[in-house]
């Protein structure tokens, strides 16, 4: 450890070795409380050059590699392991905007830049970067690209991997590939950034990106409704997309339980319906003029949506401020469930057609399994993609001989039916460690060995973020 922490200063300097063990804390412990890890150190790299001569330091001291963004991963994805021996890789002074081509309506920017400030650099320029999740505030680029990450403006611009145009990547070999083209058309062989977005740094170290953006939305609509069923939400979501469908920037959903959390823990939120109809949704819509006609159209949909029984109740943001409370509402929900109880979080999809069938047949499945059980819901509706969150409050949850028995039976219970409806066990959180049962259940082995396949190719001795996302 010595010798290798001295050329780690060599590279990038005494004040960007941390290996005092409490502050390395911070970087091994995960934002749920979930996992706690081990690492010799955390680096900050400040630059490619350094990024590379760390990476190669670790290779030639065989020393695996985690890398860390903001450390927002909801699936202990940028936790290391807590026997693991390695060096965490940090981003986050690898900040810089590189260049805004607004004729391209793309920007170019360094890995750890925090994905408010991208979204705020592209507003500078008279432009939108559409990925927008909770986390915003403080995870990065990097992590995004390495995480695929959705979030709520998926429905109209698509996860991050359709916001990529280039990426400029230090390999597990050291050396940099760079690939930071602003182009929508090149077909010169493989599309290899396409290996990198969503492979939670199991095959190269993202240092930075070229984005794509688009035009900004200065006019928005947001209204808060509450659908009679499960069913009715999703008739009005395909009633918006047939009437409104390329304004359309977001329909999430939540049910009554999730509302009520955030009311509860968050006693400065107001909701804008009665929290106990059984559903909400948060439906917005964006324009880069103000057409006159958009608020009427909405206002039009909304009267006959209740008339027609679909919708209970609705109430449309009549300002900024209005709009704002809305997604505060909307962006609490994980504080509000880890200060309620023990949720057990599944991030599935399924068609969207299917949405009121897993539900029908998931909880009252539970309900009847799990005495004082409750199922909290949130999600991207308009994505089919629900977080479901059976939770037990904190008494009932250490009442439990073996909680890791009940967590496998909800995991088993949800997943199920998920899967044989079609969909998915991880929508667009990823594996990380969290979900590596899941993979080995419910992969196919001709998929995993592909993965198996391609990470040897990428990193044969398995240095680059290890045991994680493909089980052994
Ligand atoms: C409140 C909250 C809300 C969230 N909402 C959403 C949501 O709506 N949609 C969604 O998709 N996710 C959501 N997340 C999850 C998380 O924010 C995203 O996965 C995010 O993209 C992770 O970015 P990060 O910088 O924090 O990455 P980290 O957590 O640091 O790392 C995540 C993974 O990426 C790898 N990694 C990080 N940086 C790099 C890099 N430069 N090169 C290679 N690999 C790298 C890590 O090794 C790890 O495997 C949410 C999280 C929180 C806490």
């Amino acid at each position: 450890m010595n010798a290798l922490h001295q050329d780690l200063v060599r590279i990038v300097g005494e004040t960007d070795v941390l290996s005092e063990t409490r502050d390395v804390a911070p970087f091994v412990a995960d934002v749920r409380d979930r996992y706690n890890g081990s690492a010799l150190c955390v680096v900050h790299p400040r630059s490619v050059d350094e990024v590379a001569a760390v990476v190669a330091l670790c290779v030639e001291h065989s020393v695996p590699v985690q890398p860390q963004g903001g450390n927002t991963s909801l699936c202990g994805g940028s936790i290391p392991l807590a026997d693991a021996r390695g060096v965490i890789l940090s981003l986050s002074r690898m900040r810089r905007i590189r260049e805004i081509d607004a004729a391209n309506n793309s920007i170019t920017v360094e890995a750890g830049c925090v994905l408010a400030d991208v979204q705020r650099a592209a507003v500078g320029a008279g432009r939108f970067y559409p990925v927008s999740l909770g986390a915003e505030g403080s995870c990065q680029i990097g992590g995004n690209i390495a995480t695929n990450a959705g979030g709520t403006g998926v429905l109209r611009y698509g996860n991050t991997r359709e916001n990529v145009l280039g990426l400029e990547v230090v390999l597990p070999n050291a050396t940099v590939w760079n690939g930071l083209r602003g182009l929508r058309k090149d077909n010169t062989g493989f599309d290899l950034k396409h290996l990198f977005i969503g492979s939670e740094g199991l095959l190269g170290i993202v240092t930075a990106a070229t984005l794509r953006l688009h035009p900004l939305n200065t006019h928005h609509i947001a209204a808060w409704l509450a659908p009679a069923s499960i069913d009715a939400a999703v008739e009005l979501l395909g009633l918006f997309q047939s009437s409104l469908g390329p304004k359309l920037t977001a329909f999430e959903i939540m049910n009554s339980a999730q509302l009520r959390m955030v009311l509860t823990h968050m006693p400065d939120r107001q909701s804008p319906l009665d929290p106990a109809r059984p559903w909400h949704i948060l439906v917005e819509l964006g324009d880069s003029s103000d057409e006159p006609g958009l608020r009427a159209s909405v206002e039009n949909l909304l009267q006959a949506a209740i008339s027609d029984g679909l919708l209970t109740d609705a109430a449309m943001a009549s300002s900024e401020a209005q709009r704002a409370a809305m997604w505060n509402i909307r962006h609490s929900v994980t504080d509000a469930i880890k200060a309620a109880g023990r949720g057990i979080a599944h991030d599935i999809a399924v068609p969207i057609s299917k949405i009121p069938e897993f539900l029908r047949r998931v909880s009252p499945a539970l309900e009847q399994r799990f005495a004082g059980i409750q199922i909290v819901i949130v999600g991207h509706l308009g994505d089919g993609n629900l977080h479901y969150i059976p939770l037990f409050e904190f008494d009932a949850w250490d009442a439990f001989a073996d909680p890791q028995a009940v967590v496998d039976e909800v995991h088993r219970m949800t997943y199920g039916v998920a899967m044989e409806l079609g969909g998915t066990f991880s929508a667009e959180h990823g594996i990380g460690q969290y979900l590596l049962a899941e993979m080995r259940e419910y992969k196919s082995e001709v998929e995993l060995s592909l993965m198996r396949s391609i990470k040897h190719a990428f990193d044969p001795r398995g240095l680059f973020n290890p045991a994680k996302v493909i089980p052994q």
